[in-house]
């Protein structure tokens, strides 16, 4: 089973994708990620795509479907979570081909509705665990013993560079122009679900699991 986590920036992507990661051995393929380990490591990627991932625009459509096809040929478990991938419509595309090509397709495309106006503080408030990547919110998701990862143990947190409000605006522009219209694209091709997003983050879990049918 292939599934798409659709929703602007702070939406839940990502922390719903590691829940059914670790409830269904599904695998999340975040660009997001990818691109953020690329900038770390240097790599050629990395260096054409950090000034735009700190200005909140989009990387190229060419970049970040290259890395999802390599993610994809790399194998992916159950089946894959693409985690703000596709983003725009020549990704969605590019999307197509690369399953067809490996006689896959894709289930469903699950939409996180919720207000813009609680994405700034999702976004200025989210931190990650240093060492395994464990996300959190300074008000949402506080771990459980204060200053210490629930999963690892681990003492170090840290924060992204682009998590900041002016940033945060700029990638929301940007879903709006470029994301947001292959929405109804997916919905034509009856594919498209929506949750509500803006429920606590067990309940949001619950509604894409209901969504997907028994693991
Ligand atoms: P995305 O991957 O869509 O950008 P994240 O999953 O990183 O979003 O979530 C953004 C921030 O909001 C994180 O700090 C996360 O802990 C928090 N968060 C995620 N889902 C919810 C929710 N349903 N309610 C409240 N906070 C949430
Ligand atoms: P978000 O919290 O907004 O969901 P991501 O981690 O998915 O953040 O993406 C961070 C940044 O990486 C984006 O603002 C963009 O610059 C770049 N990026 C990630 N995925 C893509 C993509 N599919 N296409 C273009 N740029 C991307
Ligand atoms: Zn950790």
């Amino acid at each position: 089973m292939n599934i798409i986590l659709l929703g602007p920036p702070g939406a839940g992507k990502g922390t719903q994708a590691s829940r059914l990661e670790a409830d269904r051995g599904m695998v999340q393929l975040s660009t997001g990620d990818m691109l953020r380990a690329a900038v770390k490591a240097g790599s050629p990627v990395g260096l054409q795509a950090k000034a735009v991932m700190e200005a909140g625009e989009l990387v190229s459509d060419a970049i970040v479907s290259a890395l999802i096809g390599e993610r994809l040929d790399a194998g992916a478990g159950s089946g894959a979570i693409f985690d703000g991938y596709p983003r725009t419509a020549a990704q969605a595309e590019a999307l197509d081909l690369l399953l067809a090509e490996r006689g896959q397709t894709l289930d469903h495309v699950i939409e996180l509705e919720v207000d813009e106006d609680a994405l700034v503080e999702r976004i200025v408030g989210r931190f990650t665990c240093a060492n395994c990547g464990e996300g959190y919110h300074d008000r949402f998701k506080r771990p459980a013993v204060e200053g210490t990862c629930d999963v690892c143990g681990h003492h170090e947190f840290k924060r992204r560079p682009d998590d900041n409000e002016a940033t945060v605006r700029t990638r929301m522009t940007e879903y709006r122009a470029k994301t947001a219209p292959i929405i109804p694209i997916y919905e034509g091709r009856g594919l498209l679900r929506r949750v509500d997003g803006m429920a606590d983050i067990r309940h949001v879990t619950e509604s894409i699991e209901a969504i997907l049918g028994p693991a």
